[in-house]
């Protein structure tokens, strides 16, 4: 379907921005509902880690803490959500 110049954007636009703000709010329900990143640095070798709590596209992590295994030096760390620390599990 082809409109005369003027009538052809504001189609695009009315059709276009209803579907970006739906998209946006299916996807922050989905997932950013009652989840909380932490990102820090490993202790071992500085590279920053994400960690996720809370339930992410309907999978629950476990509680408080997780252990997160460095992406750089497999270094095992405990993240606590609550301190906001990040430890060694074996120091
Ligand atoms: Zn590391």
């Amino acid at each position: 379907m082809k409109f005369p110049e003027p009538f052809g954007f504001i189609f695009t636009y009315f059709a276009a921005l209803p579907l970006i703000l739906v998209t946006a709010q299916v996807v922050t329900k989905a997932i950013i509902n009652d989840v909380l990143i932490l990102k820090g640095p490993c202790p071992n070798c500085g590279t920053e880690n994400l960690s996720f709590y809370g339930t992410i596209l309907s999978i629950e992590s476990g509680g408080a803490t997780n252990n997160v295994k460095c992406a750089n030096c497999k270094t095992v760390m405990v993240y606590d959500s609550k301190t906001r620390l990040i430890t060694l599990p074996d120091s």
